[in-house]
């Protein structure tokens, strides 16, 4: 991760006012030839509003590759890094608009967070800025005038950004605290999987009931990884739990079963 300022120019403030408008013109140009990283809460409300698996959404339509440092799954849309994007109709418009990722939602604003300070009470750092336009947009030359606020509000972000920063939250604390680098492999990695972006193969897996809401069930998987690869960490001589005499998974305990007593533990 970079530090929070790199390459930041012109931080903006809630209460910044910006031009944008989205034109005809152009509609769709921007949904072309770029990388649209994924978070696991994208991929999983893509997956439902087309009514589509896990396992099938990632074939279709995302590359991921475990990082050369980190060997962290990273997932992003395939198609768009290449043309355009398998979402995107033929009258420019996105087919997935109402659920479109966090890092569509919010364009021409993007954001960056900082998460080291959160242990000493500060929480998540965040600072918004104006993405650099390309020469394609026109947007900014509409006349429609926002504030970041009433932009970010209208994207509906609030909730993408949540839930996000609690993803993003995790990777910081496994390359930080647990220095996952020097033991995460693809292969543990890959037990991450389901964990992350496959929710409907873990819920089926475990049984877990409908009664157990998405964003619910979610929030339990973000900290099963994260419990999970502190006891990792802990066989490697990483984290904080390296070196504890007692440490509460049996280490043959199965992997999807300490899961679950993760998962349903209150
Ligand atoms: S998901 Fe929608 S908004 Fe995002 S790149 Fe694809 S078509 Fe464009
Ligand atoms: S104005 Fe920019 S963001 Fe909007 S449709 Fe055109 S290229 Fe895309």
């Amino acid at each position: 991760m970079q530090p929070l300022e790199h390459g930041l120019r012109n931080e903006l403030k809630p209460d910044d006012r910006f031009n944008f408008e989205c034109t005809d013109k152009c509609m769709g140009k921007c949904c072309r030839f770029l990388t649209i990283l994924l978070d696991p809460w994208d991929v999983e409300v893509i997956a439902r509003e087309i009514d589509i698996s896990g396992p099938d959404f990632l074939e279709i339509f995302c590359n991921y590759e475990f990082g050369s440092a980190s060997q962290w799954p990273f997932v992003w849309l395939r198609q768009a890094e290449v043309g355009p994007c398998a979402f995107l109709l033929e009258d420019g418009r996105c087919s997935v608009y109402s659920v479109r990722p966090r890092n569509c939602r919010t364009y021409p604003i993007g954001r960056a967070v900082q998460f080291r300070e959160a242990g000493r009470g500060l929480g998540p750092q965040e600072k918004l800025f104006i993405v650099e336009r390309p020469e394609f947009c026109l947007g900014h030359e509409g006349t429609r005038t926002w504030t970041v606020s009433e932009w970010l509000r209208d994207s509906a972000a609030d909730k993408y950004h949540e839930l996000s920063d609690l993803y993003l939250s995790l990777i910081d604390y496994a390359s930080g605290a647990l220095n996952c680098r020097t033991w995460l492999t693809k292969k543990t990695s890959g037990l991450l999987m389901p964990l992350l972006f496959l929710p409907d193969v873990l819920r089926t897996k475990l049984g877990v009931s409908k009664n157990l809401d998405h964003e619910s069930f979610y929030r339990r998987r973000i900290e099963a990884t994260k419990v999970l690869l502190t006891e990792m960490a802990a066989s490697f001589g990483q984290g904080p739990m390296a070196g504890a005499k007692t440490v509460p998974a049996d280490e043959n305990t199965p992997v999807l079963e300490r899961i679950r007593q993760i998962i349903f533990a209150d």
